[in-house]
């Protein structure tokens, strides 16, 4: 690729167009209007990566790219929803059949949530009623930049609305948490929580420091720009088939270290403490990697808590160093990186990123650079060439300008 190239990057279409398109497909597919048009963002997390299943602090920011979904209740009970991401498999579900594993396929992550909101309290007839629903996302889908959690938490926000529930800081959290009950049991997928309660509680214009211990959040702001920065995204693109398994033995490994610490979770490890900790993990039969679990979990905690210090007292350009530990810290202690993560993390770095890591649950999926404004695209070309150098799949570009939590859109 010669220097003169510009790489594209993935840009999230204009939301007030994107919904009215949607809404008159709505009605060209199902008669009538819906009753509404809402949409949830992807995430991508600035740092804390790993340890929402530990009771740890983690750094998300909404992405500009949201998932979109037109719905109107039924009274039959049932979910008639299509996908332009699924074509081919539409999905009919009756609510009084849903539960875990079932329906199988996407069709989880929209008939799991007013599954999971009853149990998590919400009332309302569109929650045994049923709803026809289209979606249309624009985040990429399995890239680890949370599509899953955007589909749900645009349902989420349609099905509370329509029942009449708040959707202040209080109501959004427990969405959060019936969103993620339907990834976890109906979808039996494997998250931690992070995904849900940036796609929800996130604003325009910063990240939340999510502490998920008790779930609190604080609304950290991100004055990128005003400080002459910015956060790029590459999705490498890349396969990762072992995901699943993999992030179910990290899961595996840190709870047994905190039982081993009688500890409820890593969280409950000073960093002072640290290396009384490893002493004790490593005396285990495995304890070299029980070690290197127990030091990825605590020092990254630690590295949320500064990475919000600095960003708190106006310093976001200081943060790279932190980012830069967090993927070493992943990539060796944690082992949850691959050669294209660590490619497009290197690369970055190579050509002016101030700060540059893993982001999501690995094993493939993106990566995150802090960079200065003016280095965006050549930070992008470089990586761009660097994947076409070795005959890689080409990455994927998106400019992470911190965007709106789930709303309605029309
Ligand atoms: P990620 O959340 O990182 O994108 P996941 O594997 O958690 O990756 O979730 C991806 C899955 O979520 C897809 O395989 C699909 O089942 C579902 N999904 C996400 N977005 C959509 C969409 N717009 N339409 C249909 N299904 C979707
Ligand atoms: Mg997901």
């Amino acid at each position: 690729m010669s220097a003169t190239t510009t790489t594209p990057f993935f840009e999230a279409p204009g939301r007030g167009a994107t919904a009215q398109a949607l809404a008159e497909l709505f009605t060209t597919t199902h008669g009538g209007q819906p009753a509404g048009v809402w949409s949830a963002p992807g995430r991508v997390n600035l740092i804390g990566e790993h340890v929402d299943y530990t009771g740890g602090l983690c750094l998300p920011l909404a992405l500009p790219h949201r998932t979109f979904v037109a719905l109107r209740p039924r009274t039959d009970g049932l979910v008639r929803v299509r996908s332009a991401q699924e074509s081919g498999s539409d999905v009919e579900v009756r609510l009084a059949d849903v539960g875990p594993g079932e329906p199988a396929g996407w069709g989880a992550y929209v008939a799991g949530v007013p599954w999971a909101m009853l149990r998590q309290g919400f009332t309302g007839e569109v929650l045994t009623g049923g709803f026809d629903a289209l979606v249309d996302g624009h985040v990429p889908l399995g890239s680890g930049l949370s599509s899953s959690a955007a589909l749900e938490c645009a349902v989420a926000v349609a099905l509370a609305e329509l029942a009449g529930a708040p959707l202040d800081d209080a109501g959004r959290a427990a969405l959060a948490a019936a969103c993620m009950a339907a990834e976890n049991v109906v979808a039996g997928a494997a998250t931690g929580g992070m995904d849900q309660a940036a796609s929800l509680r996130c604003r325009a214009g910063g990240g939340i420091l999510l502490d998920t211990r008790d779930d609190t959040v604080r609304q950290v702001a991100l004055d990128l720009a005003g400080a002459g920065l910015a956060l790029l995204v590459v999705d490498t693109r890349a396969e990762h088939s072992h995901a699943g398994g993999e992030y179910g033995k990290r899961r595996a490994d840190v709870e047994r270290a905190a039982r081993l610490l009688g500890v409820p979770t890593l969280r409950e490890v000073d960093p002072a403490q640290l290396e009384t900790a490893l002493e004790r993990v490593g005396a285990q039969e495995d304890g070299q990697v029980l070690r290197r679990r127990v030091r990825h979990a605590v020092t990254e905690i630690d590295r949320v808590r500064r990475t919000a210090e600095l960003l708190q007292d106006g310093r976001a350009g200081e943060i790279g160093p932190l980012l830069d530990a967090s993927h070493e810290s992943l990539r060796h202690d944690y082992e949850v990186s691959s050669p294209e993560l660590d490619l497009a993390v290197e690369t970055a770095r190579a050509h002016g990123a101030l700060g540059a890591r893993m982001t999501g649950g690995g094993f493939g999926g993106s990566a995150v650079a802090l960079l200065p404004a003016g280095r965006v695209q050549a930070v992008a070309d470089g990586v761009a060439a660097a994947f076409a150098d070795r005959r890689l799949r080409a990455p994927q570009f998106l400019a992470a300008l911190p965007s709106e939590g789930a709303a309605r859109d029309r």
